[in-house]
């Protein structure tokens, strides 16, 4: 295959994205919260019609917002394909370079053997909050550290929510987020691999690990959109699509609230929860500035 094919091929990888359970925009997740915001229309006995029309308006999907939300995606992943990835290398690789020097540091592990499935159930749940506190933390960073926010503020530009928002990032944030990432599973893996004389394995659906599933079943692509979904009193452990809407909100009260990305305690624990029963959003934005949307003068941040 010559450069040029290699090239167009990863070009028109994004598209595989809605047949990939592993990511967010994986067509049963879109299903699935497609299905879950209908119920909702039905049962506050709204306009069907005026809701799916809304929903697939092309006033939403090419406003000047929600165009640089694709510019972003498409620049992301060619970036992270052609350069991140072959630079960094995998988490697994990185396990297995931590395990060896911990075998060369402490001797041999392999303290336990145990039931392969109870390993990886364990290894799931210990990787999930691993993840979820990292995540939070790194937000937490983005919005406290200027050098970070003018970033991160990429992602608080956008006007208009899609399921596409996810992925308007900033390439550093993006290079950011793949480093915290791989750290994490690189770490995680290396102690369950070391303590354990078994193999490590996370518990998988589809291919997708099983908290990512489910919480992109639970209506995960609902967080950008304009429907609005609280889940009671279980947010003050789960964060809704609503909290997160309220973390793009341009109200003064609501900057610097729910950073979290699946778990709402270390919010909890941060002070930065704010219950969607208690509140109601107006405006998505950046509070108190209003921006070009510009895919070119967004490089060095806002
Ligand atoms: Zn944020
Ligand atoms: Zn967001």
């Amino acid at each position: 295959m010559s450069e040029w094919e290699q090239l167009l091929t990863v070009a028109m990888e994004p598209v595989h994205y809605l047949v990939n359970p592993q990511k967010r925009i994986f067509w049963v997740y879109l299903l699935s919260s497609g299905l879950i915001a209908l119920a909702l229309v039905v049962a506050r006995r709204e306009d069907i019609t005026q809701f799916i029309s809304k929903a697939l308006s092309p006033k939403v999907w090419f406003h000047p917002s929600s165009r640089i939300d694709f510019y972003w995606f498409f620049f992301n992943h060619m970036l992270r394909v052609l350069l991140v990835v072959p630079v960094l290398g995998g988490g697994l690789t990185l396990a297995i370079s931590i395990n060896r020097v911990l075998y060369r540091w402490f001797g041999a592990g392999d303290f336990w053997q145990l039931p392969e499935l109870s390993v990886s159930i364990v290894f799931t749940l210990v990787l999930f909050l691993a993840e979820d506190f990292s995540r939070f933390f790194i937000h937490f960073l983005y919005h406290k550290v200027p050098f970070l926010w003018r970033f991160h503020a990429i992602h608080h530009s956008a006007t208009i929510l899609t399921p596409m928002t996810l992925y308007r990032i900033h390439w550093l944030e993006m290079i950011i987020n793949s480093v915290r990432s791989l750290l994490v599973i690189g770490f995680v893996s290396a102690m369950f691999i070391y303590c354990f004389d078994n193999g490590v394995h996370p518990v998988t659906v589809f291919g997708a690990i099983i908290t990512s599933f489910l919480f992109n079943m639970a209506g995960s692509n609902l967080r950008h959109s304009n429907v609005w979904l609280g889940f009671g009193r279980l947010e003050c452990w789960i964060v809704s699509p609503a909290q997160h809407q309220i973390h793009h909100s341009v109200a003064r009260e609501h900057v610097d609230k729910n950073f979290g990305a699946t778990l709402a305690v270390w919010d909890r624990l941060f002070g930065s929860l704010v219950l969607s029963r208690d509140t109601q959003v107006k405006a998505y934005g950046l509070a108190g500035k209003s921006v070009e949307q510009r895919f070119l003068s967004q490089q060095l941040g806002l």
